[in-house]
């Protein structure tokens, strides 16, 4: 049985998800966190690295959504300059963002891909919606109790994702 906390696969960051990789396994739509993900918390704007990133995925043909559960103002100023389909105060674990992001692409679930950088929120929410998630580390952990405890509870799926590859 499929765990739904476990993700399908982990990389560094958002850089290792090529549209090269997208075409192997099948991907024509993607789902993206935002915070962490793709930029850090206190980044308002995406810099040009990630901007010709996203860009390059897209001119491959791979439709891009953003799902966030950051507010109105923080979403709307990020995706000023791609325009994407866009989901703020998403309510994730929930699969009801991911749904409407895949609804929208006209796409399959199994033609979507999730990328966040959160096990309990990003990949349960996927995998609620029957698509595959990579987790990626996130760009600025937050230093507070709360998130640490939080990336402790993460660790069991971490070691079970890292198990079943061996
Ligand atoms: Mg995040």
């Amino acid at each position: 049985m499929k765990n739904n906390l476990v993700p399908d696969i982990m990389f560094d960051n958002i850089y290792d998800v090529t549209p090269e990789l997208l075409k192997d396994i099948g991907i024509r739509g993607l789902v993206l966190d935002i915070d962490n993900t793709l930029v850090p918390y206190s980044e308002p704007i995406a810099n040009r690295k990630l901007t010709e990133h996203l860009r390059k995925i897209e001119s491959s043909g791979i439709q891009i959504t953003l799902v966030s559960n950051n507010n109105l103002e923080r979403v709307k100023k990020f995706n000023d300059c791609f325009g994407y389909y866009a989901q703020h105060n998403a309510g994730k674990p929930s699969s009801r963002c991911v749904r409407g992001c895949i609804t929208h692409m006209k796409l399959n679930r199994e033609e979507v891909l999730f990328v966040g950088d959160q096990i309990f929120t990003d990949c349960l929410s996927a995998h609620r919606a029957g698509v595959r998630c990579i987790i990626v580390k996130p760009i600025q952990p937050k230093e507070n109790l709360f998130f640490n405890f939080k990336r402790t509870l993460e660790k069991p799926f971490i070691t079970i994702y890292k198990n079943k590859r061996r």
